[in-house]
């Protein structure tokens, strides 16, 4: 078994949580969870933790994207992008259904309480609204480009109090006349 970070062949068997375990590679601390190991040990849990947005994820490191090998039979591993403010993904091997997590992935999951939702992360569904926050973050960062953060701040205030009025369209109609006075 080679380690798919940094090839390593040393791995050391650890307890992820109580009744999880995973083999970590001994020189880059990255940990591989065996396919029946994490269905295992989720289904033997009571109810699924609400989710922790807090505390807010800091500027992610960059990523090696390229698509690492399976530990155990060499597939080359499908990566899920964890979303919800989390800056890193999760690899699975798409043929024996292991997981990959880099160094300290795990903690940073458990913190979140998303530690017992990767079988969704890993979903289509999931992946999809990841998707559509990741196309919005993006969006929002133009906005605050083009208009400067204060404005942006102030025109989405004013854009959702517009939304939740019965009169939005009188609103509207008002708020873009030339000349609302007509005089
Ligand atoms: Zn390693
Ligand atoms: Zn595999």
């Amino acid at each position: 078994m080679n380690c798919p970070v940094c090839s390593s062949e040393t791995f050391g068997r650890v307890e992820l949580d109580p009744g999880l375990f995973a083999l970590r590679c001994e020189s880059c601390a990255g940990n591989w969870v065996g396919g029946a190991g994490y269905w295992h040990w989720l289904g033997g849990r009571g109810e699924n933790l609400p989710e922790r947005r807090e505390p807010p994820a800091g500027e992610a490191p960059p990523e090696d994207r390229r698509a690492k090998p399976c530990p155990e039979c060499r597939t080359s591993m499908f990566r899920y992008t964890v979303g919800h403010g989390v800056g890193f993904g999760l690899d699975q091997c798409p043929a024996c259904k292991g997981i990959w997590f880099d160094a300290a992935e795990w903690e940073a999951l458990r913190e979140r309480n998303l530690h017992d939702d990767i079988n969704s992360i890993f979903t289509a569904p999931w992946q999809a609204e990841v998707s559509r926050e990741e196309r919005r973050r993006r969006l929002e960062q133009i906005y605050v480009r083009r208009f400067g953060a204060e404005d942006f701040e102030e025109v989405r205030r004013v854009r959702e109090w517009l939304d939740a009025s019965p009169r939005k369209q009188e609103l509207l109609a008002y708020l873009t006349d030339p000349n609302p006075w007509g005089v």
